[in-house]
């Protein structure tokens, strides 16, 4: 499938040789060329800017019910094609097989649930002074919106945005990633398959800095729905020419706090979990753990051991491995660099540190889930996000101790709390300063809660009923009434 995607654009329903410059696209895990993409001009995103703004007039009076039928159409066609869908993630981002599954079903799951939502964009009567008016408030789709999304989800992280936008009314322009974009093509293909208009959903390929933000200074586009670092989405939200309506879900460090209470077992599986799953690249990896002194050495010594159990593989040649490759060079060596900095700071290196060896490995972006102990706030790895397989530990002597360490970050996405004891649970919850605090699991994001982060991990939020309004606009319509004349 993704020889036919290559080089292509969707635009206004159809498929569009790109006349741009060529981008190749590599397989992670080998180091091949897949195909290439081609990067989108500027006349092209005008275009599919035209198109998204021709669609929005039909798309946004189409009855709601018809726009549910619309996504769970493509929530069915996405699950129908979930293993040639998965197989092209895996191709161009390198998670294993099965994950990449389990994320296609997870994207064909945000159909279907704003799916339902799309016909429950309620309004309300809002009381005034007086009893000849009546006030309400209604809520309308924004309009055109530009998407532009990282690689780390190259489905839910496009889904996210595409089904709430489509199920208020709005019609979309996506830019995925350079290093990821033939997923978001082959979505593409999944909506013209459930017949959804031309022009409600376009995606157009290329670079950020060029492509990303043409749509960004584009007058046509309404609002930007950015999922990405939090250095390019500062640079958006300073680079707008025009006002625009913008959600930004943006950078972690994220922290774990495991207390004295906590279940040992449960917590250093959530740990390896999280801070390894993807090879440490997701928004809310654990990058940092505050462990209580008292069961430190334990801890470390239990999490160095279940890292390295963990199986790394070519996520096509074993698709059950629980790690594949890292998707490029950059967040490679990133994690060489934050483990480098640990090491030569004082760390300890408890597991990992190195590439795997063997010939599987040799041309792919591979390392092995690393763990550091002994750590302090002097280093990357505890300040920074590594978006890599990367953990760094520390311990502590009390819960205030452990919030502060944890608060100290410009980030607030998502925290952690391995606890049994509930004073300790409820203490530590209020405290954390992050848009998402998970308690004894490390599932931080589910669909039908609101997920955002604060401080410098963005505004807005995605999931649940929260994640729609994004996409819509008040509107108070205020109307004062006569008595009906001759009554
Ligand atoms: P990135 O470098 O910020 O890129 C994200 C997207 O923005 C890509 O499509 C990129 O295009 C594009 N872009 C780059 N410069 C741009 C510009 N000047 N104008 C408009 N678009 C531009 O992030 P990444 O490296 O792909 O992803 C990793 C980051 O995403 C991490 O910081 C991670 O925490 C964050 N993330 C956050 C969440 C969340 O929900 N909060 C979820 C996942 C990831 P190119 O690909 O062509 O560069």
């Amino acid at each position: 499938m993704i020889t036919e995607l290559a080089e292509k654009l969707f635009i206004d329903g159809a498929w569009k040789a790109g006349e741009g410059a060529r981008i190749a696209v590599e397989n992670p895990a080998t180091g091949e060329v897949l195909a290439h993409i081609a990067a989108a001009t500027p006349a092209e995103v005008d275009l599919a800017v035209a198109a998204a703004r021709k669609a929005f007039k039909s798309w946004s009076r189409v009855a709601p019910i018809e726009r549910s039928k619309a996504l769970h159409r493509l929530g069915d066609t996405i699950s129908g094609e979930a293993n040639v869908l998965a197989r092209i993630m895996t191709l161009e981002q390198g998670k294993p097989l099965n994950e990449a599954g389990g994320e296609i079903l997870k994207l064909a799951e945000a159909c279907h649930f704003y799916a339902e939502e799309a016909v429950r964009i309620h309004g309300e009567i809002v009381p005034n002074s007086t009893t000849d008016i009546d006030s309400l408030v209604m809520r309308e789709p924004i309009g055109v919106v530009g998407a532009i999304t990282p690689w780390n989800y190259p489905a839910e992280l496009i889904g996210w945005k595409l089904c709430g936008a489509l199920a208020a009314g709005c019609t979309i322009v996506i830019k995925p990633a350079e290093l990821t974009p033939f997923t978001a093509l082959a979505i593409a293909s999944m909506v013209t398959r459930a017949n959804i208009p031309a022009g409600v959903v376009n995606v157009v390929t290329g670079s950020g800095s060029k492509v990303g933000q043409a749509l960004v200074e584009h007058p046509g586009v309404d609002k930007i729905a950015f999922t990405g670092s939090s250095a390019v989405g500062l640079h958006i939200q300073q680079s707008c020419p025009t006002v625009k309506r913008l959600s930004l879900e943006l950078g972690g460090n994220c922290p774990l706090i495991v207390t004295s209470s906590a279940d040992l077992d449960a917590a250093v599986k959530g740990a390896v979990r999280r801070s390894f799953r993807n090879m440490g690249q997701i928004c809310i990896a654990i990058n940092r753990i505050y462990v209580a002194r008292l069961i430190a050495d334990v801890f470390v010594a239990r999490l160095g051991e279940a890292a390295d159990k963990l199986v790394i593989g070519n996520g096509i040649e074993n698709p059950d491995a629980d790690v594949g490759a890292m998707a490029s060079v950059e967040p490679l060596n990133k994690t060489k660099d934050h483990l480098a900095d640990a090491l030569a700071k004082g760390a300890k290196l408890i597991a990992g540190g190195s590439a795997p060896e063997g010939d599987v490995f040799a041309r792919g972006y591979f390392f092995r889930p690393t763990v550091v102990a002994g750590c302090t706030h002097e280093m990357k790895v505890m300040t920074e996000e590594t978006f890599g397989p990367l953990v760094g530990v520390m311990a502590f002597d009390g819960l205030d101790e452990a919030v502060e360490l944890a608060n100290d970050t410009p980030f607030g996405l998502a925290a952690y709390v391995y606890a049994k004891d509930m004073d300790e649970i409820r203490y530590l919850s209020s405290r954390l300063d992050y848009g998402n605090v998970a308690v004894n699991n490390v599932d931080a994001g589910i669909m039908n809660a609101p997920y955002g982060g604060r401080k410098q991990s963005g505004v807005g939020y995605e999931h649940g009923r929260e994640g729609m309004l994004e996409y819509l606009n008040f509107k108070h319509v205020r109307i004062r009434y006569d008595e009906p004349k001759g009554r």
